[in-house]
């Protein structure tokens, strides 16, 4: 007996990734009229790092050392504000203070910064002047910058995937991909139903800290990537803190930002929230989520504490929740001015396979507008 042969599903976009880089494209290419459907490994959109994060929506002040970055997010926060408004939350005093030693910024670089990229920036009152060690912090200013919630964003992205038509697949985890005999990339996908096996004229890797993993299995050469396991400590402030996003820089400091989705506050520090790194490169590529699943979570929130209470003493009254922990991936030139330009590498390994490391959050604009539509698409738009 023969079985009929199954044939894959064509399309004419893949997207792999639902996190916030990977939806927000599905639905930039469906709407100028690609048939697209977007696959996520987890059972929900926006669970890995677009979830799991500090949740600030940038507006440049933390990249004084580098002003592309710092430009960008100055330059794509109101358009993310205008269009993900429900998600952002404003209500909070936001502050950063200038550590006295050891930082790579001085209070008059960073003003200077600052109104080099336009961005407000003033001196704030004896209430707050107050909360900081006079001797371990060199100035103190009141700042533009908001927090996002998570869940609010996932559910937004939710509403504009059906809107726009999107086939999303859930627990679709894609294995390998490979070139097609009649043109276009064939995707193995394990767990969805209905067909393993897909054809697509244009595939967007979008996995963040999976890039490379999905390379590899495709037997495809990584890109140069960095990555940490990092701990995101959720606590609830004392109430002097409660109303107020603290970031102390520019060197191994701390940042407590409002986490609105949990009506908490997240702690992270530069010493202690990276756990553990290492490099993608040559022929060794981990698989960063199996690492992090398999890794102890020993929490170093003791430690985040006792050295932010040196800064900002009311912070030792804070009470620790619980811990986040998610990978970080970032470019290795990054580490030299802390900036994070996005990564669209075209035609990486195969034609069509289009390779995305997302950065900010509220930069994703930039890489809209650089990912190109395809052409056939927009003529029949235009039409
Ligand atoms: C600790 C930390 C703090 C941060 N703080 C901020 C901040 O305050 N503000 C800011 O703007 N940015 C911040 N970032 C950066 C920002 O969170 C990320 O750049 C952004 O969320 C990445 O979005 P993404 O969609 O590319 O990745 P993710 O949200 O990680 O999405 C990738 C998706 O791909 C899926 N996937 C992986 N492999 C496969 C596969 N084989 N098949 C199918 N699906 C797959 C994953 O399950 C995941 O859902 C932070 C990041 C971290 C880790």
């Amino acid at each position: 007996m023969t079985h009929p042969q199954r044939t894959s599903p064509r399309i004419d976009a893949a997207v792999i990734g639902g996190g916030f880089y990977g939806c927000m494209l599905a639905v930039h290419l469906r709407s100028a009229g690609a048939k697209v459907t977007l696959f996520e490994k987890h059972d929900d959109i926006l669970t890995r790092a677009s979830h799991t994060n500090q949740a600030r929506v940038h507006n440049g002040y933390h990249y004084p050392r580098s002003l592309l970055t710092g430009l960008r997010s100055r330059v794509n926060l109101p358009r993310f504000v205008a269009e993900f408004r429900d998600c952002v939350d404003s209500s909070f005093e936001k502050i950063y203070a200038i550590a006295a030693r050891h930082s790579h910024v001085t209070a008059r670089h960073f003003v200077n910064f600052c109104t080099r990229i336009g961005a407000p920036v003033r001196p704030v009152g004896p209430r707050i002047r107050e909360l900081f060690d006079p001797r371990l912090v060199e100035a103190v200013f009141a700042v533009e910058e908001y927090a996002f919630d998570a869940v609010r964003l996932r559910e937004a992205m939710w509403a504009r995937l059906r809107a726009a038509g999107v086939d999303v697949r859930l627990a679709a985890d894609v294995r390998r991909l490979a070139a097609h005999d009649a043109g276009g990339l064939r995707l193995e996908c394990a767990g969805v139903p209905g067909g393993e096996s897909w054809v697509a004229d244009r595939v967007y890797n979008c996995t963040y800290s999976q890039l490379n993993a999905v390379l590899a299995r495709s037997g495809i050469p990584p890109i140069p990537l960095k990555h940490e396991i990092t701990e995101l400590a959720l606590v609830r402030m004392p109430e002097k803190l409660a109303g107020v996003g603290v970031t102390v820089m520019c060197g191994p400091f701390f940042s407590c930002m409002p986490f609105p989705s949990r009506g908490l506050h997240s702690l992270s520090h530069v010493r202690y929230t990276p756990h553990t790194s290492w490099h993608d490169s040559g022929a060794t590529v981990l698989d960063a989520h199996r690492l992090l699943a398999e890794s102890p979570r020993r929490s170093r929130v003791g430690l985040m504490v006792r050295d932010a209470a040196r800064y900002l003493p009311a912070i030792a009254g804070c009470r620790h929740v619980e811990s986040l922990f998610e990978v970080k991936t970032i470019l290795p030139a990054s580490e030299r001015d802390d900036g994070r330009p996005i990564l669209l590498e075209h035609d990486v390994g195969l034609p069509g396979l289009t390779c995305v490391l997302a950065a900010k959050i509220d930069n994703v604009f930039d890489m809209l507008d650089a990912v190109p539509v395809p052409a056939e698409r927009t003529e029949r738009r235009a039409a």
